[in-house]
């Protein structure tokens, strides 16, 4: 579809990111909705004032960068695209972190504007990359699958029981293994049983909401953490992943490689530890494994239930 620069600019005026444009002396020549509703400064509040005046941005140090360190600057400078981690000035006073995105580009004059990119809390963008730089902090990540991993899960599992016994938030979790993965390896080697296995993951993981949870557990068996939900979502968003994963493939060698996994899904009980949930749900997923693979077994009120 053919779209005018009407178009492109309302597009840019309803981002989730924040955007904003500087000219050569830092004046805000424009200023989205994203940007609006990260910082609290409204347009109109903003337009034409120096960019200093508005967000005064500080490093981790709580030093002022406007100054002598500012970013913008040194992308007007050696008109080189930067990334960096701030914090700016919110319009309520406290101090936000960001990451901030610093383009040099044209106008239409060939005078050079700044374009920032600002992604905040909250942002998927910037929530995932914290996520995974505090679990790299922590040794939480599994490096293959750039997942949490084993610990990770039963440090989160924890959490959520206490969340289950404390506050009666319901959650439940999938144990997920792939089917006849030994083969892909036999077949195609260890290295293409990687991809696959990171293909998986990211089938699953790009199909979960944003404050559900997924780790490797180890091999080729992951296990999602569904929050909020009862039976019938858990089997549902357990349905999805199966068929995503079913509907997902690599190719190797010109040939297209395709798996599917066996999921153990159970809710989160009030006399559990982290210890039982998984060795239930694990024990659920032998079960799907023993019914053809392929497929969920799901514990429904004292009794398992198998379905296609
Ligand atoms: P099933 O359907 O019963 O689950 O069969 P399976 O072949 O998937 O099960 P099995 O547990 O026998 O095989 C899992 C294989 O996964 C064995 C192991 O060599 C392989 N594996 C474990 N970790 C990794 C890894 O990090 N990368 C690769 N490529 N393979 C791995
Ligand atoms: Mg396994
Ligand atoms: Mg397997």
């Amino acid at each position: 579809m053919w779209l005018d620069d009407g178009h492109y600019k309302k597009v840019l005026d309803n981002l989730y990111d924040g955007i904003y444009l500087l000219d050569d002396k830092k004046r805000i020549i424009y200023w989205n909705k994203g940007a609006e509703t990260h910082t609290g400064f409204t347009k109109s509040e903003v337009m034409n004032m120096p960019c200093h005046e508005v967000l005064r941005h500080v490093d981790d140090k709580g030093i002022v960068l406007c100054n002598n360190d500012c970013p913008v600057s040194k992308t007007i400078k050696d008109n080189k695209l930067r990334e960096v981690d701030v914090y700016l000035r919110h319009n309520e006073g406290h101090r936000l972190p960001v990451s901030m995105r610093i383009a040099p580009i044209k106008d239409c004059d060939n005078q050079v504007v700044v374009a920032v990119e600002i992604c905040g809390e909250g942002s998927p963008k910037y929530t995932l990359q914290q996520k995974l730089k505090e679990m790299k902090d922590l040794a939480l990540l599994d490096p293959l699958s750039e997942l949490g991993n084993r610990r990770f899960l039963e440090m989160s599992i924890k959490g959520k029981l206490e969340e289950l016994k404390r506050y009666n938030w319901s959650f439940g979790i999938l144990f997920v293994d792939i089917d006849h993965f030994k083969r892909i390896n036999d077949t195609y080697g260890h290295d293409s049983g990687d991809r696959v296995i990171k293909m998986v993951s990211k089938t699953m993981s790009n199909s979960l909401r944003s404050f559900d949870l997924m780790g490797r557990w180890g091999g080729e068996e992951f296990v999602v953490v569904v929050v909020n939900v009862y039976e019938e979502q858990l089997y549902a968003v357990a349905d999805r992943l199966r068929l995503l994963v079913e509907q997902s493939g690599i190719v190797i060698d010109s040939e297209s490689v395709n798996v599917t996994v066996s999921i153990g899904a159970t809710l989160g009980l009030p006399g559990d530890d982290e210890f039982s949930i998984l060795k239930r749900a694990d024990q659920l997923m032998y079960k799907s494994k023993h019914s053809g693979r392929n497929c969920i077994t799901m514990y429904r009120d004292e009794t398992t239930c198998s379905m296609p």
